[in-house]
């Protein structure tokens, strides 16, 4: 770390736009306000202050094209996607809505560059994983993920890269973008019983029973993730902190607790900085009426990150 950079020793860059949370409908599904919320909950606990604190810029349409048709990028953005695709994303297009999609991307960019410079970074959205190449769907417009691993390697930033996806949900739309792409592994703990009813083909694929907890979890995780990283053998690690697999979750099936979560995203991000691999935090899914609940849901891996961040002292 050079200096003048100080102040900034021993707390973790955290990602964050205050357009995260366009205005949108209480009612819908999709808690949208929740990226405002666990800004807030961090804040609170002063885990994000004005001195770690990095604000996006919305990816370039050149940037979002890495992994995804031309015509497609542009078609959302000037709200000229049919009807028929805007109802398989399930989230109403508005200038707020595509302004924090094209940000969100960048932030899942920013993140990762920091994770680059410091070792660990964690942003407060990304992890849209079911956007595939032409088409967005489950709430994802554009695949954060595969945009962001594919710009890494084209700028010679890592030689392979691994996506560890641990939302509830299988992260298909990854899956099927980077199928033939030989520089980027992707991984997938999910539930089998959750959406996408119809699964695609990760690098490596491990799927949890409906009801399993803490316990089968963590079995799952140790007993492929060591196996996973020998033979992608990543100088990157985007990780996907998806909070949809706890017990109150609306749509996932499987039951973890604030706990399991802790101890999940602690195992994942040890595994990577004992073996000195920078690793970027986004957090997936989650899915709760009460949303400050789920805020704070989600901000468990933050809480994690931040203490092994202080602890790994980069
Ligand atoms: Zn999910």
């Amino acid at each position: 770390m050079g200096e003048g950079e100080g102040a900034f020793k021993a707390m973790i860059p955290l990602v964050y736009h205050s357009c995260y949370s366009p205005e949108f409908s209480q009612d819908h599904r999709f808690p949208m306000e929740k990226f405002g919320l666990l800004a807030d909950f961090l804040k609170d606990r002063a885990l994000l202050t004005s001195k770690n604190q990095f604000v996006p810029e919305p990816a370039t349409e050149y940037e979002i094209i890495m992994a995804h048709c031309p015509d497609y990028v542009r078609e959302f953005k000037n709200n000229r996607l049919s009807d028929k695709a805007m109802r398989r994303i399930g989230i109403p297009w508005s200038e707020g809505v595509m302004r924090r999609t094209f940000t969100a991307v960048g932030g899942t960019l920013m993140t990762s560059r920091l994770a680059l410079k410091y070792g660990l970074a964690a942003h407060l959205a990304g992890g849209t994983h079911h956007a595939h190449e032409d088409f967005g769907s489950g709430f994802c417009i554009f695949n954060d993920l595969a945009v962001v691993s594919r710009i890494l390697v084209a700028e010679g930033l890592a030689e392979r890269v691994l996506i560890i996806d641990c939302d509830v949900h299988q992260g298909d739309g990854t899956a099927s973008i980077l199928a033939q792409d030989d520089s980027i592994f992707s991984c997938s703990f999910h539930c089998r019983e959750n959406f996408p009813h119809r699964k695609a083909q990760s690098d490596f694929d491990i799927e949890l029973t409906r009801g399993d907890g803490g316990e089968a979890y963590f079995k799952a995780l140790e007993t492929h993730l060591p196996y996973i990283l020998s033979i992608s053998q990543p100088d990157f690690i985007l990780y996907d902190a998806g909070a949809d697999v706890h017990q109150d979750d609306v749509l996932g099936y499987l039951n973890l607790t604030d706990g399991d979560m802790a101890q999940r995203d602690e195992y994942i991000i040890r595994l990577a900085l004992d073996q000195g691999i920078p690793l970027a935090c986004v957090i997936g899914g989650g899915y709760s009426r009460d949303r400050k609940a789920l805020a704070a849901r989600h901000g468990i891996v933050h809480q994690v990150a931040a203490r092994l961040f202080a602890e790994y002292d980069f």
